[in-house]
C-alpha cells in the first residue's frame, strides 16, 4: 500500500490559521521564496529559512506534485552600492561574488536549486510599467526623491503584519520623509543619485525599491493567484505586506497562501547583523556536517525559534551518527540528494502513514523525527534478535527513504562516489563539451574499471555503484 497525500495543511499568515494549501492548478504547486540581497556571506538565519522551504518543496514533490519554485536574487540595493563604493568595485562585481557564495552554501546544504532565479536588474521594464499603472490610478505618487505607494488606498493594508494600523504607523514614524503622506507609505522607486546605477523611466531615472522587485518577478514567472509565498518571519512586515499592497493596488490576485518560518536565536536573542551575534553560514558549514544543521533545524517546529550553539550542533551530529550507523549496519545504499517520490519507493506502510500525517499537520517535523527514531530502535532491536534480513532491513531502508525525502542522505560508506571518480566524471563532461569523444570514451572505461556504472543524464556523467 502506498499512502498518497490528501493535502498539506500549513499555517497561513493572512488568515492566521492552519489551513490546507489550495492549488490553482491540479497536481501543480507554484511557490515563491524571497531570495538574498547579495552583498555579504549568507548567515545561519538564511540557512534555516532556506532549509525549511526546501523541505516543504521536497515534501510536496514526494507526494507526486509538480512544484515550480522561484527564488530571486536582489542584485541592486543600498548595501550593494555601499559595499561596491567601499571597495572600489562595481555593483555587479559585488553581487556576482556573493551570489556565488550563496549558492555554494546552498549546495553544501543540499538545498535544491530553484527552478528559476530571477535577478532584479533583469526585470526593470516590468517594474517601470507597474509603477506607471499605479501612478495613473492614483495608488502611487511622486515626490522629489522618487515614487511612493499611498497605503491608505489599500483597503486591507496591515493584514500580514497582523497589527492595528495605528501601531504600525507609530512604528514607522522614526524614519519618515517630509513628502510622504503617511509614515506607512513606502518607496517604489528611488530617484537617481550621482555615482549610483540608475535606469530611465517616464517618472524620472532611478532604481526600484526592494518590495517592487519581488511583486513583479513573482507574478511574471508564476502568474496571478500563485499558491504559496514564503519567507522568514522578519519579511512578513513590511516586505511581504508591501509586495502584496502593490499587487492589490494594481488589481491583481497575488499569492493565496503565505507562510513564514521562525528565526535562529543565540542565547535567547534573534541572530542579526545589527546585534553582532552573527555567524556566517559559510563558517558554520566549514566546521560541521551540513546534514547536522538540516537535522537541527528540522528537530524544531518551523515556526518556533532554533537555538544554534556549538552544543546543539554537537547533539545534532550525534543524532546523525546514530542514523549513519543504521545505514552502515544494514549496508544501505545512499539515497538522494535528488528529491524522492514516495509512491515510487518501497516504504513500510505504517511508517509512511505516520510520516505523511505528521508532515501534513503544519509540517510537524519534530513528530516525524520522533517516529523515525522509534523505527531506528525497532530496526536495531530486530537485528540484535537476529532478524536482520526480514523486518529490520525493511524498516531501516524505510527510514533512509523518508530521511531522503527530507533532504538527508545517510552515509553507509557503500556506493559513494569518491573524489577521484568525481574528478574523472568532470573531466569527461569537459571532453564531451568540446566533442572530444575519444577522450570521453577512454574516461568512461576508466570509471567502469573503478567499478562504477556510468550513465549520461541531462548532458552530465552520472555515477553509481
Ligand atoms: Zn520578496
Amino acid at each position: 500500500m502506498v499512502y498518497r497525500s490528501g493535502m498539506l495543511r500549513l499555517h497561513d499568515t493572512m488568515t492566521n490559521t492552519v489551513r490546507p494549501l489550495a492549488l490553482r492548478d491540479e497536481g501543480k504547486v507554484s511557490m515563491y521564496a524571497c531570495g538574498p540581497t547579495v552583498y555579504d556571506l549568507p548567515h545561519i538565519g538564511h540557512g534555516r529559512y532556506v532549509l525549511v522551504w526546501d523541505v516543504v518543496r521536497r515534501f510536496l514533490i514526494s507526494q507526486g506534485l509538480a512544484v515550480t519554485f522561484v527564488s530571486n536574487i536582489t542584485d541592486i540595493d543600498d548595501h550593494i552600492i555601499e559595499r561596491a563604493a567601499e571597495h572600489g568595485r562595481t555593483e555587479q562585481d559585488v553581487a556576482q561574488e556573493f551570489e556565488h557564495a550563496w549558492f555554494s552554501a546552498m549546495d553544501l546544504l543540499s538545498v535544491l536549486r530553484p527552478d528559476a532565479v530571477p535577478h532584479a536588474t533583469a526585470f526593470i521594464p516590468g517594474m517601470v510599467a507597474l509603477l506607471e499603472r499605479l501612478l495613473a490610478s492614483g495608488v502611487a505618487y511622486q515626490t522629489s526623491d522618487g515614487v511612493y505607494l499611498d497605503t491608505s488606498k489599500i483597503a486591507d493594508y496591515g493584514v500580514l503584519a497582523g497589527q492595528p494600523l495605528d501601531q504600525l504607523r507609530a512604528g514607522a514614524r522614526i524614519e519618515t520623509h517630509p513628502e510622504k503622506r503617511s509614515p506607512l507609505d513606502f518607496a517604489l522607486w528611488k530617484a537617481a543619485k550621482a555615482g549610483e546605477p540608475s535606469w530611465d523611466a517616464p517618472f524620472g531615472a532611478g532604481r526600484p525599491g526592494w518590495h517592487t522587485e519581488c511583486v513583479v518577478m513573482s507574478l511574471d514567472l508564476l502568474g496571478e493567484g500563485f499558491d504559496l509565498h514564503v519567507g522568514g518571519q522578519d519579511l512578513k512586515f513590511p516586505h511581504h505586506e508591501n509586495e502584496r499592497a502593490q499587487a492589490v493596488g494594481d488589481g491583481r490576485v497575488f499569492a493565496t497562501h503565505w507562510a513564514h518560518s521562525g528565526w535562529v536565536v543565540v542565547d535567547g536573542e534573534k541572530m542579526s547583523k545589527s546585534l553582532k551575534n552573527f555567524t556566517s553560514l559559510t563558517d558554520l558549514l566549514a566546521r560541521c556536517d551540513a546534514r547536522a544543521y538540516r537535522l537541527l533545524c528540522l528537530q524544531s517546529h518551523y515556526r518556533a525559534p532554533v537555538e544554534v550553539t556549538p552544543e546543539t550542533i554537537a547533539q545534532a551530529e550525534a543524532a546523525l551518527q546514530r542514523l549513519d550507523n543504521l545505514a552502515r549496519r544494514f549496508r544501505l545504499a545512499p539515497i538522494g540528494p535528488q528529491p524522492v517520490v514516495l509512491s515510487d519507493a518501497e516504504v513500510d506502510p505504517e511508517l509512511l502513514q505516520t510520516f505523511v500525517e505528521a508532515m501534513e499537520n503544519d509540517l510537524d517535523t519534530p513528530r516525524a523525527f520522533a517516529n523515525l527514531a522509534l523505527a531506528v530502535s525497532a530496526a536495531n532491536a530486530s537485528a540484535d534478535a537476529g532478524d536482520e534480513e526480514a523486518a529490520g532491513r525493511g524498516l531501516a531502508q524505510s527510514v533512509a527513504v523518508l530521511l531522503a525525502a527530507l533532504g538527508i542522505t545517510l552515509r553507509s560508506g557503500l556506493g559513494e562516489v569518491d573524489a577521484t571518480a568525481q574528478d574523472l566524471a568532470r573531466s569527461r563532461d569537459e571532453a564531451r563539451a568540446r566533442k572530444d569523444w575519444a577522450t570521453a570514451d577512454r574516461m568512461r572505461a576508466e570509471l567502469e574499471a573503478l567499478g562504477y556504472t556510468v550513465e549520461d543524464r541531462n548532458g552530465e556523467t552520472s555515477l553509481s555503484r
